[in-house]
């Protein structure tokens, strides 16, 4: 019966009772732990740590897969080696579910089911499995690791309880975990090799406990790295993954749509270099073809782009190129470009060889609307056999080169999550993934 009213079996202070089966309860007047059912359980809890467990209140709701819970006992623990470690321990109990523990250690949190029987324990109930240099276990076909043991004692009770909260005071708990998941085992106080309690939980972001709470609270900061608590990765990587992939597909469609809006407005054709005009300057001895003038042309798309296409196909191990000038009929402001090809062949002991090609392109971007004309100097390698320059060129409303940009950058983005994400996934496994790795094959 929910609400029933019980009395300290030490000071005779009434309350109502916040669970039915709460069979252990911290009155509120004199601080005793009692027990209706049991005249001789009185204990005097000390209330050093009761700010630890100020976060959440009794009566608070948590909703789990398994239903909703209401918060009915708090329990704050301390390591008995290290004293600054506090363990936190939120009991919530449900009608028809087993308890469900949330425990909160310097911002870290958990979630524990109440103790299961595991494949494991039945296989293995001799006392070498509590056993601190027994570095990994197999639980239900996982590998679990061995994070970290330690002698937890009460320090603070508060609520009440369907099991006397200090029955596994001083008791030593074993946590092993595998990849987010953790279990936890007792061992009785005193009683080497005894199991008290097995515990099936996993980690919690501080998000998803938020989720869970009816009454939202302020989290507690995370404090420390890898050595205080299992690190973990906080943010949504697929989600991410997600709106890459929206993104990369938009991109791609952008580009078809510049792809498909680039048009031919000239084609140059008879550009020819002969053998008669060499000079000799920075690019070193070569002839050029006499300079070409385009008819005038339009351009139509604001800062939109002007690619040459050069094709040169009496390249014979040599090479050729265009200097080519892009001029605004009306304000005679200038662009340049340089295309350059090169094309080599022969054979050696591995047989034919090939380099280069007789094609490339060249681009010039960000061009103003308006009416322009093309200047061409085709220039060639002195001394080589006439050659015949073809230019077609194309005007295109931009640049994809940011597209392209972005889409690689998000490519690789996601590449570097992908591989951080299993390190941090792995991290979250506990802290001394690395030495136990090396303890395996032992
Ligand atoms: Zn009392």
């Amino acid at each position: 019966m929910l609400g029933h009213q019980v009395f300290c079996t030490n000071c005779n202070h009434q309350r109502n009772a916040l669970h039915a089966q709460s069979k252990w309860l911290v009155c509120t007047a004199c601080q005793h732990l009692f027990s209706p059912d049991d005249k001789n359980v009185k204990i005097k809890i000390s209330t050093f740590r009761a700010a630890q467990c100020e976060l959440l209140k009794l009566g608070d709701e948590y909703t789990s897969e398994k239903g909703t819970y209401i918060l009915t006992g708090k329990i704050v623990k301390q390591e008995l080696i290290d004293t600054s470690a506090i363990w936190t321990e939120y009991c919530f109990t449900n009608e028809n579910n087993e308890n469900l523990f949330l425990s909160e250690y310097n911002g870290h949190w958990n979630q524990i089911e109440e103790a299961e029987t595991f494949d494991f324990l039945q296989e293995k109930p001799s006392n070498s499995f509590i056993n601190p240099n027994k570095k990994n276990v197999d639980i239900e076909n996982g590998n679990y690791y061995l994070y970290h043991h330690y002698q937890l004692k009460i320090d603070y009770v508060e609520g009440e309880f369907n099991f006397n909260p200090f029955e596994d005071n001083g008791n030593i708990a074993f946590e092993y975990v595998k990849r987010g998941h953790l279990r936890i085992v007792e061992e009785k106080r005193g009683n080497k090799g005894i199991l008290s309690f097995c515990y099936k939980g996993e980690y919690l972001f501080p998000n998803e406990v938020l989720a869970g709470l009816t009454r939202k609270i302020d989290m507690p900061d995370k404090i420390g790295y890898v050595g205080n608590q299992p690190f973990y990765w906080n943010w949504d990587i697929p989600f991410f993954r997600l709106m890459s992939l929206f993104t990369i597909i938009a991109m791609l469609g952008i580009a078809f749509a510049f792809y498909i809006e680039k048009k031919q407005i000239a084609k140059l054709d008879r550009i020819f270099i002969r053998g008669d005009e060499s000079k000799n300057d920075s690019l070193g001895l070569y002839k050029k073809s006499p300079l070409v003038v385009s008819t005038p042309f339009e351009l139509t798309y604001d800062y939109g782009l002007l690619s040459v296409e050069f094709t040169c196909d009496d390249l014979q191990n040599d090479w050729a190129g265009a200097e080519i000038a892009l001029v605004n009929t009306k304000t005679d402001e200038t662009r340049y470009c340089v295309i350059e090809a090169e094309y080599y062949s022969g054979t050696d002991s591995d047989g034919a060889w090939r380099e280069g090609s007789h094609r490339n392109t060249g681009v010039i971007e960000h061009i103003p609307k308006g009416t322009y004309q093309l200047e061409i100097q085709a220039i060639a390698q002195a001394n080589s056999n006439p050659k015949t320059i073809v230019l077609d060129i194309y005007a295109a409303r931009g640049s994809l080169n940011l597209c392209w940009t972005f889409v690689g950058m998000l490519i690789i983005l996601n590449i570097i999550l992908w591989l951080v994400e299993d390190y941090f996934i792995w991290l979250k496994g506990g802290e001394n993934s690395i030495n136990w790795d090396s303890e395996n094959s032992s």
